[in-house]
């Protein structure tokens, strides 16, 4: 319960709403910035809140002043989320997880359950997940947050493995077990089987593709077939080895990064954005290989990661595959992505909170 009184002049006064004449107790920060606020938000928002003031208070005639330990950085989104949308409060918005994670600690803390259900929405938003899965994934996790936690999980698959030199550390990982490290790197690796299998899947292809049905340039030399099977019928058919080839490379591609992404999407925004270089075998400096947005090239797989260009191109030099690979690689690796974010859906991380 507050236990002393406002003193007028001590402390600095927050800005609005945190100025209104009419609030009934002020909180002040413990960087000593006050926000006048009213009980009856206070309580609406949280049982702690509200349970406190149903103790006897102090004195009615005086401005009752509660000292909290968060400071007026924290605060001030903490309780401009207290008010109706009728108070017309400017939107909180968090630019990076530092700002979010104090404001999530003190939400859990005063058991405001509402608001930490929005603050959620933040924290799993697709700028955060595709930026910093792990550090999402590190305070759902220190949370106990199940749903958040397997979101993340999920996204960092994008990203280069947690604890390789190509993953950025993230000081959010000291607040969660090493059990929970764990099962995300478990969750990898099954994953990471998965995914790298699904190139040597047998039933989810068609046959039509232009790779199994040219007779011109060299077949596989593994004879291992693909099939498509329809309602009644199974048909085998033998690839080009250009294709064999390009699938084995596939399936090592995945193992690195067993996402569907791998086979059609841009880089991961870590290495796309510090502006390395193509090297002459089409990786760009993190042993990932992709031609992204930045690809320029006009056929040849123009837009396509860069590992599968290569493939493209080879098959470019036999008359009969060149007619029809491009288009038909592109639908390829449409169905390739799908297939592959197919297979590892159904891995679920393991959590242990
Ligand atoms: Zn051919």
């Amino acid at each position: 319960m507050p236990d002393t009184v406002a003193s007028p002049g001590e402390s600095g006064v927050s800005m609005a709403p945190f100025d209104h004449p009419k609030a009934d107790i002020i909180l002040r920060s413990s960087d000593g910035v006050d926000f006048r606020m009213f009980k009856l938000l206070l309580s609406l928002s949280s049982p702690f809140f509200d349970s406190m003031f149903e103790l006897p208070q102090p004195c009615e005639d005086v401005l009752p002043l509660l000292d909290v330990t968060e400071p007026s950085t924290t605060l001030r989104p903490l309780l401009s989320l207290c008010f109706p949308l009728a108070a017309n409060i400017t939107p909180i918005t968090f630019k990076t997880l530092e700002e979010l994670q104090p404001v999530l600690e003190a939400s859990v803390k005063y058991d405001m359950s509402a608001i930490t259900t929005h603050l959620l929405t933040h924290l799993i938003s697709p700028t955060f997940l595709q930026t910093q899965p792990l550090a999402v994934y590190a305070i759902a996790c220190r949370y106990k947050l199940t749903p958040q936690a397997r979101l993340a999980a999920k996204a960092t698959l994008r990203q280069p493995p947690p604890g390789s030199p190509l993953c950025p550390f993230t000081n959010h990982l000291d607040n969660i077990p090493a059990t929970s490290l764990f099962r995300l790197l478990e969750y990898r690796h099954r994953c990471t089987e998965i995914a790298s299998s699904v190139p040597f899947g047998t039933k989810w292809m068609p046959l039509t593709y232009v790779w199994f049905n040219c007779s011109h340039c060299p077949p596989g030399k593994r004879l291992r077939s693909w099939a498509w099977e329809g309602d009644d019928d199974f048909e085998c058919r033998y690839p080009r080895q250009w294709w064999e080839e390009f699938m084995e490379v596939a399936s090592g591609e995945l193992g690195k990064r067993p996402c569907g992404e791998t086979v059609t999407g841009p880089p991961p925004s870590s290495s796309s954005s510090d502006g390395e270089a193509e090297g002459v075998d089409g990786s760009v400096g993190n042993g990932f290989t992709y031609l992204g947005a930045r690809g320029s090239e006009v056929g040849n797989g123009s837009g396509m990661p860069v590992w599968v260009k290569r493939f493209v191109a080879r098959a470019m030099e036999c008359p009969t595959c060149r007619t029809n690979v491009q288009d038909d690689m592109r639908r390829f690796l449409k169905l390739f992505e799908r297939q592959v974010d197919r297979a590892v859906g159904i891995v679920e991380l393991k959590v242990d909170f």
